[in-house]
């Protein structure tokens, strides 16, 4: 026991001093790879991962876990039934690190995301078909799916998602410090999130000028919660802070995290052309330069031919560019990314199993753990309408609405719109059942109702007009 403890302080203590060196590090980094029209560069994996390199130890690691991760690649090319049929599914807990500003994403907008990603990796995206000629037929479906975590930790029931207030959201200098805050102040569990149980990802305000950064599965960093993927809230999703260019952020992470490089390898930066002597370790994946557009044409190397048997263009619309029209993973990365998922670097085999699946509630057995619901709007003039809406969770099947001084009085749908008569303020309730439990929410004088000649006067007031 004491040696474990040990163990860890020890694994922790290096990884907080190591930490400060890697992130200490960002300022050095060279915007090089900004879209254009974009002032942030889209992500930094391979920047952090050789500035990591540089540490003896970490190399060392890095080198032995690619060992453990292409023995499983090979046993996986040998055994079809191996590599196919089985859909991994990963339990995501999606932590929002925000000072209370636009970063505090909506639910809605992390729902979306996780639509996303799991549109992306089962190839469900209608624009896989839409690929240059020379790629049609070759977006895979990877067969990996990604679940909301439905328990914490210590078993508590919650959405998948936790949010943190820090002014560290902006503070983009230190990742780990952010997962610090994270860990202090969420409010779901204050404590660790395994990386082995759940994919963690850290939405925030700023991550050092970028859009997203995280690292290949490692068994240096163990099953810390630091091997997760933080994103800029404006990369999550494609509504809310969210847009459709910029959602599919997580799908390249992700692909980061299950050992996916980008497709021009682990050099620094792409558009280089000694990255035509570097490679991803995928084999159907053209060798290419990397593009930051997406220029369909270009064919920036001129050694496929040992695969190919001609000089195939670059697969521009691959999840690992910078192109933003990206569409597609190849079956060499579909095949990769679920030998990463059968390996024991990182634990990452451990994610999918039936045990951590019931562990973290992503079995699909939620059960109903929090009755809640907001509103539109809680100041309005009589006879204006407010919606309301209900944000329960898990699985609630019905629900019972009570509103004092509201038409309707009462309502059994799920999000009513109701009307106010009369100035004053009122209580709302709402019962939520899953068919065995019930849940209750109240809360007391939540909608304020104007008359409409106090209104008038305080419309009076702000326009600088005299009340009449
Ligand atoms: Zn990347």
């Amino acid at each position: 026991m004491s040696t474990f403890n040990t163990k860890k302080f020890i694994t922790l203590t290096v990884l907080t001093i190591f930490s400060s060196f890697v992130f200490s590090q960002f300022n050095e980094f060279e915007p090089s790879n900004m879209r254009e029209g974009e002032s942030i560069e889209y992500c930094l994996q391979h920047k952090i991962h050789n500035k990591m390199m540089e540490n003896p130890d970490y190399r060392a690691s890095y080198l032995a876990d690619k060992e453990i991760q292409q023995q499983v690649i090979e046993m996986m090319k040998n055994d079809e039934n191996f590599a196919r049929g089985v859909v991994y599914k990963i339990p995501v807990v999606f932590h929002v690190l925000h000072n209370g500003g636009v970063e505090n994403i909506t639910n809605d907008q992390i729902f979306d995301c996780l639509r996303i990603m799991n549109r992306d990796f089962r190839r469900e995206n209608e624009d896989a078909a839409l690929v240059h000629a020379d790629f049609q037929g070759e977006p895979s479906d990877s067969e990996i799916e990604f679940v909301m975590a439905t328990k914490a930790p210590n078993g508590a029931c919650f959405n998948g998602i936790t949010r943190t207030q820090s002014p560290m959201s902006y503070d983009g200098s230190n990742g780990y410090a952010q997962v610090n805050a994270i860990v202090a102040g969420n409010d779901v569990y204050n404590g660790e999130w395994p990386g082995n149980r759940y994919l963690n990802v850290f939405i925030c305000g700023d991550i050092g000028g970028a859009a997203g950064y995280t690292n290949y599965p490692s068994n240096w960093g163990g099953t810390n919660m630091r091997n997760g993927i933080w994103v800029l809230h404006t990369y999550v999703g494609s509504i809310g802070t969210g847009d459709a260019v910029r959602s599919r952020t997580l799908t390249h992470e992700v692909g980061h995290w299950l050992n996916l490089p980008h497709t021009w390898g682990d050099s620094n930066n792409p558009g280089l052309s000694e990255n035509c002597n570097d490679d991803d370790g995928v084999s159907d994946t053209p060798t290419c330069i990397g593009v930051t557009s997406c220029s369909l044409n270009s064919n920036s190397c001129d050694n496929d031919n040992a695969y190919w048997g001609f000089d195939k263009r670059d697969n521009v619309e691959n999840y690992m560019e910078y192109s933003y029209c990206d569409k597609m993973f190849t079956a060499g990365q579909s095949s990769r990314m679920r030998a990463a998922l059968n390996s024991t670097v990182g634990s990452r085999n451990n994610l999918w199993t039936n045990a951590n699946l019931q562990l973290t509630g992503a079995d699909g057995n939620t059960y109903l753990c929090k009755a809640n619901f907001r509103a539109n709007n809680l100041s309005i003039c009589v006879g204006e309408s407010i919606q309301f809406e209900d944000i329960s969770f898990n699985s609630a099947s019905s629900w019972s609405w009570e509103f004092e001084g509201g038409i309707p009085a009462v309502s059994t749908a799920q999000n009513p719109l109701v009307s106010y008569p009369n100035p004053g303020k009122y209580k709302v309730v709402l019962r939520v059942s899953d068919g065995s439990n019930t849940l209750e929410e109240s809360k007391e004088s939540y909608i304020t109702v104007l008359a409409q000649s106090s209104n008038l006067a305080f419309s009076r007031r702000i326009r600088g007009l005299p009340n009449s």
